[in-house]
């Protein structure tokens, strides 16, 4: 006798190959596969299994080693994030769950909401945006609601620093505003520069502090004076905050609204385009706008709370957001607790100094001075003295079991290797990377080709960029119209 779970389970792989079978049908149909008679592969599981085994050993993530993406904080992802949000009242939640059952859930992002409001200075978040680029969307349309409804139409500039997130720029022209964009001065703000881009036009200041470059914004009070004085409000890309918490916070800075990449900061395993995070914080002014509805507790129980929904911007994403990366933060920030974060901004910064001080006799720091949690390497002398470039040094470490830092960002810097070690490295796997890059820098002075072909020892290789755009084969597809 077959138990229920066998039947189960041959109901729905024949239900699948019946899928693949119907769909080959129409691909024949539709002349897209020429053999008539289909060779479906006839493997066992466990050949399955060994294959998507074997190709799972092909890839790359911090479980495997060093990965020191500078602007976008790959840490350490605590396991026991991982248990509490696969918990089946937060796994299985429903968007039409009654209150009384989803009290826990609620309760998560009403806590969340008030931890995060403290450590960034804000007054209120919401969770629905789904990644940074989408909390910078909602934030821009909160700003849009909030000069329309005072009047303030032809309100429809965003200055941004020119060593801004690429995502900033690309949030402005999708809001249907237009960026001004600001030259720095040595890494930071130029405030002369920030003073004549200021009119009656501006809507907003975007910008992350520290900013890309890894240097803190020292005149941010000014700048936040001049664009407030203009009329426009100010933005926090806080997608990393390694190198804030418990030390500054936004709203104290001048901040109206911030965003939070709780992937990058409060640690989920990201990559390849989610799972993410993104909530907005606002100052009390700007809550009217948020999506709704939003979490609340009225002295009794959990609730939803569409009190504001005549003035908010509509929702944005379903209410709970990505809620397993909101449950995974919780857990981050309860294990953490306020030493812990302080603790955790302390080591951030102190890791990526190290680095850049032990570095600096090999590679020319760009802006070398006390950096916050990330540094600029630029390889501008490597390539005009050994032919060697940013991307030969970056694919090289792939040879070393070294995931490449972030390269060729932030813009202003010629040649950019940007690296962001984060507070869970060791200091033996910091030395380790050190090391490594002392090496690669000798080899660009003796032996440069191996820099050229690397990487040489990884399952695939280097592609042939010039190939590629010379050589091009572009294969169009033409769909079905209607
Ligand atoms: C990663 C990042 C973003 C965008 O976040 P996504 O979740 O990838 O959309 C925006 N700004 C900065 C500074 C970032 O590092």
């Amino acid at each position: 006798m077959k138990t229920i779970f066998e039947k189960s389970i041959e109901g729905q792989v024949a239900h699948t190959l019946n899928k693949v079978h119907l769909q080959c049908g129409t691909l024949k149909e539709k002349k897209f596969l020429k053999n008539k008679k289909l060779a479906l592969p006839e493997l066992s599981e466990l050949e399955i299994l060994r294959h998507y085994t074997e190709l799972s050993k092909r890839n790359f993530g911090i479980e495997d080693s060093f990965y020191p993406l500078g602007s976008c904080t790959m840490k350490y992802n605590p396991k026991i994030n991982e248990e509490v949000a696969n918990y089946l009242g937060f796994s299985h939640l429903h968007p039409l769950q009654k209150e009384a059952h989803i009290q826990g859930a609620l309760e998560v992002m009403v806590d969340l909401e008030s931890k995060l409001c403290k450590l960034m200075g804000m007054d209120a978040f919401t969770f629905q945006p789904a990644a940074g680029a989408h909390g910078e969307l909602t934030a821009l349309m909160i700003f849009k609601a909030y000069h329309h409804e005072r009047g303030e139409t032809l309100r429809n500039e965003i200055i941004i620093p020119d060593s801004g997130h690429g995502t900033n720029p690309a949030t402005v022209s999708m809001v249907g505003w237009k960026v001004v964009e600001i030259a720095s001065q040595n890494g930071r703000v130029d405030l002369e520069a920030l003073k004549s881009a200021v009119s009656d036009k501006t809507a907003g200041l975007m910008i992350t502090n520290p900013n890309t470059i890894g240097l803190f914004e020292q005149d941010i009070g000014k700048i936040a004076e001049i664009v407030h004085c203009a009329g426009g409000l100010l933005y926090y890309d806080g997608a990393n905050s390694n190198a804030i918490m418990c030390k500054t916070r936004p709203g104290d800075m001048g901040f109206d609204a911030v965003h939070l990449n709780l992937h990058k900061t409060f640690s989920t395993p990201h990559g390849g385009g989610g799972p993410g995070a993104g909530p907005v914080g606002v100052k009390a002014f700007l809550k009217k706008f948020l999506p709704t509805p939003r979490a609340t507790f009225d002295g009794n129980s959990y609730k939803w709370d569409t009190a504001h929904e005549q003035s908010s911007i509509g929702k944005v994403k379903s209410m709970y957001g990505n809620f397993g990366v909101v449950i995974r933060a919780y857990a981050y920030i309860l294990a953490q607790g306020e030493e812990g974060l302080r603790q955790v901004t302390e080591d951030a910064v102190l890791n990526a100094n190290y680095i850049r001080a032990r570095l600096k006799e090999h590679y020319h720091i760009a802006f070398d001075e006390v950096c916050k949690h990330e540094f600029v390497i630029s390889a501008q002398d490597k390539v005009k003295n050994f032919g060697v470039s940013a991307l030969d040094i970056a694919k090289r470490l792939i040879d070393y079991k070294i995931h490449p830092p972030t390269i060729y960002f932030p813009l202003i810097v010629k040649e950019a290797l940007m690296i962001e070690p984060t507070e869970t490295e060791s200091k033996a796997r910091l030395d380790e990377f050190i090391e490594v890059m002392i090496k690669i820098a000798k080899e660009i002075e003796v032996s440069p080709e191996i820099l050229h072909s690397a990487p040489n020892t990884s399952t695939v290789g280097r592609v042939d960029v010039v190939k590629a755009e010379r050589d091009k084969k572009l294969i169009f597809c033409e769909c079905e119209k209607g």
